[in-house]
């Protein structure tokens, strides 16, 4: 097999679809029934020459392809996979490290440990904080709730690893209303139950109510895990963490900080204020594929108390050599054994980029944000409806129509500015009402795409009244 030839066009094929993607329209060409019907064949009996294989993968993939790293994507909150951290990612697959070990694998274990630590240095979390590299934040929370479920059992003298949860004391649970699901998700895996939780009520723009878990927390007695968050998914809002984790602490309550994209707010002076006391928390879980744009996938489980995370997610077994204290093995921090080497990619995002440039494009995300909420609200009928205090902005269509019809002309506002494939924005329900979510979160966002959005939206919103009162 020519592998240099194999290869070469692989990078091809990538460059040339990442060298069109500031222009390409930000909207699959072809929809999921379609996508399906392309790849719709029989299991193939023969075989196929490798160079065919890759051809005909590009060909039945890319009209289904979504410009997702397109600097006017601004659909949930997604990152733009940096071209260093693909390349970093093509090395990675290349050479087929399995990063469990750092025996077996000590390159992928060293840029694991050396990226770690970059990681708690950036977003200002001890420096002896524990690192795990996971598949995203949903892994990072399970992982990092995992620890502290052994934790907060073993304090009142339960292992939790043993025996299991069946019988153990009562772990109580505190969450804010406004939590992203896939907390509660994490909390489904451990047999925490994303029911059984107390659920603290929110502000306007997502934030705990202090007061109201200082009422909750009272009452808690025994084994507690508070869950807080640094970004709101539709707001970007962050929790009092000054005000809330010294009360949680009192109480012997673990404290974890879902902070996907918001933690990376430590990285930026301008924006220390809104992460305020999120050091003194007991475990974070954060993406690398968000603000730190490598590909997917990338996430981090960071938790102070590195023997509780170590524990919670290792059993030795007698075929893997045996780790020493400074011997770090990238397996003992996630629930895989086997997995991608994710530290090339990370190390390579950091070492491109470096903290000031790190700084520099959050600062830049972050302004986009505020002048497309600028251009926005400076038209009528269009409210914005959050503060925006990071890269979040949410939409209402329709402002001073009723509530039906201001759902119906956000939506329709959303569906036109999509089908134009000038930019992509998803739409969301805020306190029972439906908004626009916009999220500014790639490397190549800066002022001008942000221009280009807004006036996207706006022409979106005009066709759509338009419609509206036809
Ligand atoms: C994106 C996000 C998650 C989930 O992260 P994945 O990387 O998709 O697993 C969890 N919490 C918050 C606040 C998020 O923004």
């Amino acid at each position: 097999m020519d592998i240099a030839a194999l290869f070469s066009m692989a990078a091809q094929k990538a460059a040339l679809f990442r060298q069109g993607a500031a222009d390409r329209r930000h909207r699959p060409e072809r929809d999921y029934a379609g996508s399906v019907a392309a790849f719709s064949e029989d299991l193939p009996i023969h075989a196929m020459a490798p160079q065919k294989v890759i051809d005909d993968l590009a060909l039945r993939a890319e009209p289904g392809l979504h410009a997702m790293t397109g600097p006017r994507f601004h659909g949930w909150v997604i990152g733009g996979s940096h071209p260093v951290g693909v390349a970093a990612d093509m090395l990675t697959s290349a050479w087929g490290q399995n990063a469990g070990n750092h025996m077996a694998a000590p390159s992928a274990a060293a840029a694991e440990l050396i990226a770690g630590r970059w990681i708690n240095e950036l977003l200002g979390l001890p420096a002896t904080a524990s690192v795990g590299f996971v598949t995203g934040a949903t892994m990072a929370n399970f992982t990092s709730l995992a620890a502290a479920r052994r934790a907060v059992l073993q304090s009142v003298g339960w292992d939790a690893d043993r025996q299991g949860i069946f019988g153990a004391p009562p772990i109580t649970v505190i969450i804010g209303n406004d939590a992203h699901a896939t907390v509660f998700s994490a909390l489904q895996f451990l047999g925490l139950g994303h029911d059984r939780v107390l659920r603290v009520p929110a502000d306007a723009q997502g934030r705990m109510i202090v007061a109201e878990f200082q009422r909750i927390v009272q009452n808690v007695e025994g084994p507690a895990i508070v869950i807080l968050q640094a970004g709101q998914i539709n707001t970007g809002a962050f929790d009092d963490f000054a005000a809330i984790i010294p009360v949680a602490k009192e109480k012997g309550a673990w404290v974890h900080v879902d902070g996907a994209f918001g933690l990376w707010a430590q990285v930026l002076q301008s924006k220390r204020h809104l992460t305020t006391g999120v050091e003194l928390a007991d475990s974070w879980a954060t993406d690398g594929h968000k603000w730190l744009q490598t590909p997917y996938d990338c996430g981090y489980a960071i938790v102070r108390d590195e023997p509780a995370h170590r524990q919670s997610m290792t059993i030795a077994a007698s075929f893997l050599p045996a780790a020493s204290e400074d011997e770090r093995d990238p397996s003992h921090y996630v629930p895989e054994l086997s997995r991608r080497a994710r530290g090339f990619a990370t190390w390579a995002m950091i070492k491109h980029l470096g903290r000031e440039g790190i700084a520099e494009m959050i600062e830049r995300n972050c302004t986009a944000a505020r002048l497309i909420a600028e251009r926005l609200g400076a038209e009528e009928g269009i409210e914005i409806v959050n503060d925006v205090c990071l890269n979040q902005v949410i939409v209402r269509f329709g402002a001073g129509l009723g509530g039906e019809e201001g759902d119906r002309l956000t939506r329709e506002t959303i569906r036109l500015l999509q089908e134009s494939a000038e930019a992509f924005a998803g739409g969301a329900e805020w306190r029972g009402r439906q908004v626009m979510r916009v999220s500014v979160i790639n490397y190549q966002t800066g002022l001008p795409e942000a221009e280009r959005t807004a006036a996207a939206i706006i022409s979106a919103f005009y066709r759509a009244r338009g419609r509206n009162s036809d």
